[in-house]
């Protein structure tokens, strides 16, 4: 498309401003600052409408895989829409969500045999939550309906969902609406609530709290949910080695399902294909939303065991169906996107080709700890953290009115990259596909961004 007009930039820039209420946004701020507004993107890059090129540092919020306009994944889609766009999945099948289906099942770690669809990551947990809470009530254990989670967890910001999170300023105003979890300390290992900040000392006191939470409350827990190997909206928390693994065998030692929320570590974000490989763990519900698509379409699949499915599946007057689903749950144009986005996984061998690229990463990281105002740097596969505090010495955080993450991406933005911070945690997120070059462009521009802003 020509570049838009001087008056129609104006004009869609005053709109957006006014307009749009924008998502997890102070439009106060928003209002008077502005952003780009993005009309175009190819491989790594968005580009604006006035023209102007932005490296894309946080896959479009943590989506984008093989890039944008990924001509097998166009492809696919317009394909579909030769057929069509939508039917629903309540009561009939389509091709691409059958197809799909049988991939996710194929990719996921053993045991995993059932597939239901949602929009996005929210609406997949309360599918895994609702799924875990009734699957006692079919089996006749009706005294298992709390859920156990973790301090600094997101799950998403549905109502389910906010009950199972554990972000104080995203979660806490919510508290009054929603059904709020057991909390078991979360691995924040740099503030460390046992007052272990350093791996040398950790006692694994973690651990230990939350087998005695799962031990206490066994009786009336229906499921334990976590973010595998990576706290992400919490601001990048990597867990322990070997935690994952211990929460498996702590449910199967008391009788708890484990709910695994992949929806931002899934679809080789850490390296591996899922999370919960790099333990060998197999969840009982698995949700995966996000990367589904390669960052084309909404889309999200619970998926669960056999012995789950298996407790559903009755005469319809015993009244154990799932009353669950969305009107455009198993979207055909989406599921035809995912599995053309899984296909070029396997095509283009992109997780063999992604392991060199997490070691660049994780070198280029270490500068960013000789920086005056980088507190700690976490990274998980080609999931980074870097935490910026005003006192490296006493770890204090930069007040909250002084908006220092903010103001490093909107530096970043100048410099021609985007990225989106949590709250002083400047988060670096880019696509699987990024070549080395553009990785060290995004380092070296985000390093300079945080010794201007701070
Ligand atoms: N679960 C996790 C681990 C997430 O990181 C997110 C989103 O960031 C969600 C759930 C919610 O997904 P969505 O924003 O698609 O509703």
């Amino acid at each position: 498309k020509p570049p838009y007009s001087p008056a129609e930039v104006a004009r869609l820039k005053e709109l957006d401003r006014t307009v749009v209420w924008h998502p997890f946004t102070q439009m106060k701020e928003y209002s008077s600052e502005g952003a780009p507004i993005i009309a175009a993107g190819e491989g790594c890059y968005l580009t604006d409408i006035e023209g102007k090129r932005y490296l894309d540092g946080v896959s479009s919020l943590w989506v984008t895989v093989h890039g944008h306009r990924v001509p097998a994944i166009d492809q696919a889609i317009i394909e579909q829409l030769h057929q069509i766009a939508h039917s629903t999945l309540l009561g009939l099948g389509n091709v691409p969500a059958i197809l799909l289906a049988e991939k996710l099942v194929a990719i996921t770690p053993p045991g995993l045999e059932h597939v239901f669809y949602s929009d996005n990551g929210s609406t997949g947990v309360e599918i895994a939550l609702k799924i875990a809470f009734q699957y006692w009530q079919n089996t006749g254990h009706p005294e298992k309906k709390r859920f156990l989670s973790f301090y600094n967890a997101y799950h998403g910001d549905t109502l389910g969902a906010v009950g199972v999170g554990g972000i104080e300023l995203f979660h806490h105003i919510y508290g009054p609406l929603v059904v709020h979890s057991l909390k078991a300390p979360s691995a924040y290992c740099y503030r460390c609530p046992y007052g272990h900040p350093g791996k040398d000392t950790c006692n694994r006191e973690c651990f230990a709290a939350v087998a005695q939470l799962v031990e206490a409350h066994a009786p009336e827990l229906a499921a334990v949910i976590v973010e595998p190997v990576i706290q992400a909206a919490a601001g990048m928390l990597v867990w322990p080695e070997g935690f994952l693994g211990h929460l498996r065998q702590l449910c199967d030692t008391y009788g708890v399902l484990l709910i695994a929320d992949e929806v931002a570590t899934g679809f080789g974000r850490t390296g591996k294909m899922f999370a919960c490989e790099h333990e060998g763990v197999s969840p009982d519900l698995l949700v995966v939303a996000k990367g589904i698509t390669g960052g084309y379409l909404p889309l999200a699949a619970t998926l669960a065991t056999r012995k789950i499915y298996e407790a559903f599946y009755a005469d319809y007057a015993e009244l154990k169906t799932f009353f669950h689903g969305h009107t455009y749950t198993g979207n055909p144009l989406a599921c035809a996107a995912a599995l053309a986005n899984l296909r070029l996984f396997e095509e283009e061998a992109v997780l063999n080709r992604l392991q060199p690229k997490i070691k660049l990463l994780q070198t280029l990281l270490e500068d960013f700890r000789e920086l005056a105002a980088v507190g700690d740097v976490r990274q998980a596969g080609f999931m980074v953290g870097i935490e910026l505090v005003c006192d490296k010495k006493t770890r204090e955080p930069y007040p909250l009115a002084r908006r220092t993450g903010h103001r490093v991406i909107r530096k970043a933005r100048e410099k021609g990259v985007i990225i989106r911070p949590l709250g002083d945690v400047v988060v670096l997120m880019p696509p699987l596909a990024i070549s080395d070059e553009e990785l060290r462009t995004l380092c070296a521009v985000v390093a300079a961004s945080i010794e201007e802003a701070v």
